[in-house]
């Protein structure tokens, strides 16, 4: 078109930026912005708001605001746009402001910026903000949208409210695939295996002409880990072929194995594994692993090490993450004391009362040391390409949210900390064990569930 002599115009512009937002491709994208300002369009509302969810999908947040800054006259989709690309990026908090800006503002948002701030308080676990948008979004009526409802039983399962996710779940005049997993798989984390089993069942005899996906047999084959249903699991995994025509992905072949593991049957587990059609990743190993740990089988540990042997070393793991790009997440905790969120690094020193959490951490440690516990390192493989172990054992995000929340709270509160990342098995012993010696009741939430420790157990039973 542009060789024809054509430019384009503020008509065309924002499906030009939709392409490539599609694309991901940041630098066309830049290009494209040129455009826009040497054709005069940069003061339209449409290209602007194209730019600003093109900016936020390719993770230039910074590059986003500016742009949805100098809109003057913002609307809904606009801050749609910046809502959508701070959660995009993880920046929830500033996604959560957002939003309440547009309220502010007077605006009324649409389903898409609500399941977008929904998304952010659940990433962050964020009760009371999310808690406040379900109020809203009941006053408005929007929980009648599907889209909207199914991000709210979202919330709630992943927050540990089940009450509310199955009241919000029930009320849904129309439920799609996506609703009915999130329960299945909400029960299922939540340790409430035979629950998931019978909405699973449930959704099959509605006759709603609504079939099972791969998320569903997730939460199904999780269901029968929790409850030790190794007959049932088979079953449902052999049924993902034969009967819904859906092929096992790589996490099906984790659960399986963690499954099988779990229940001491190891060589299926180790057959299983060998005979998956795609490569087994560190969940999959950690599962198989995980499970000779548990019955003691140290001949099958040696075996996986030589067969597999490019997972023998944790730098040798790194390595190829590297090369793929797969960049490290860094491992945050949130802790909220008195409506106020504070955030914790590995190592972080960082806080003001750094100095009264570390001595809190010191006492803890011999807390633990008293109780004859000993910080486990065999951990370090499993969890690998989660967060760095050797330097910072003891000192881990969610132990320094969790000794902050000690000292900041009266005796009698409940902790609750969030982590980005899974808890690792070491921090989830020692837990375990500060909630008894404390008396305290820890809630923490990780990027995979809820747990609830209390008196030296966790609500997850050890499996997750
Ligand atoms: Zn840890
Ligand atoms: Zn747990």
């Amino acid at each position: 078109m542009r060789k024809e002599g054509l430019s384009p115009d503020s008509f065309t512009f924002p499906f030009l930026l939709k392409a490539c937002a599609r694309l991901l491709d940041s630098k066309l994208g830049i290009k494209l912005h040129g455009l826009v300002v040497k054709a005069g369009c940069e003061s339209d509302a449409f290209v602007n708001t194209s730019l600003v969810s093109l900016y936020g999908k390719c993770g230039f947040i910074d590059n986003a605001f500016k742009v949805f800054d100098d809109i003057p006259e913002k609307n809904v989709a606009a801050w749609t746009a910046i809502i959508s690309g701070y959660t995009g990026v993880g920046k929830c908090r500033e996604a959560i402001d957002m939003f309440r800006r547009l309220l502010d503002m007077g605006l009324r948002p649409d389903s898409f910026s609500l399941v977008r701030v929904l998304a952010a308080c659940t990433r962050i676990g964020d009760l009371r903000s999310g808690e406040w948008i379900d109020d809203y979004i009941t006053k408005i009526g929007m929980v009648r949208n599907v889209f909207v409802a199914t991000s709210l039983v979202d919330f709630y399962v992943k927050c540990g409210n089940m009450e509310r996710a199955c009241s919000v779940f029930d009320g849904m005049l129309e439920k799609d695939i996506v609703s009915w997993s999130s329960m299945i798989q909400g029960y299922a984390s939540n340790g409430l295996p035979k629950e998931a089993l019978d909405l699973f069942f449930k959704m099959l005899n509605e006759k709603s002409g609504i079939e099972p996906d791969g998320n569903t047999f997730v939460g199904l084959l999780c269901a029968c880990t929790h409850a030790g249903l190794v007959d049932e699991g088979r079953q449902y995994f052999n049924s993902m072929e034969r009967v819904f025509t859906l092929t096992p992905e790589i996490e099906h072949y984790g659960c399986m194995v963690d499954l099988l593991g779990r229940a001491g049957f190891l060589d299926e587990a180790h057959q299983l594994v060998k005979s998956m059609p795609m490569e087994a990743n560190a969940i999959v190993w950690g599962a198989l692993l995980g499970g000779c740990r548990l019955h003691r089988d140290t001949q099958l540990v040696e075996d996986i090490y030589s067969a597999s042997h490019k997972w023998d070393d944790a730098a040798k793991i790194r390595s190829i993450m590297s090369e793929r790009g797969i960049k490290k997440v860094p491992g945050y905790s949130w802790i909220e004391v008195d409506g106020v969120v504070h955030e914790f690094l590995v190592g972080d020193t960082s806080h003001p009362l750094s100095e009264k959490i570390y001595a809190k951490l010191g006492e803890l440690v011999k807390g633990l040391k008293a109780e004859g516990y000993v910080p486990t390192t065999d951990y370090v493989l499993f969890d690998i390409e989660e967060e760095e172990k050797e330097h910072f054992i003891g000192c881990h995000s969610e132990k320094l949210a969790i000794a902050f929340g000690l000292i900041s709270t009266a005796p009698n509160d409940k902790i609750r900390v969030v982590k980005n990342l899974r808890v690792c098995g070491d921090c989830h012993e020692a837990i375990k064990h500060i909630s008894r010696f404390t008396g305290r009741e820890i809630i923490v939430r990780d990027n995979n569930r809820f747990h609830c420790f209390n008196d030296g157990s966790c609500s997850c039973k050890d499996y997750w």
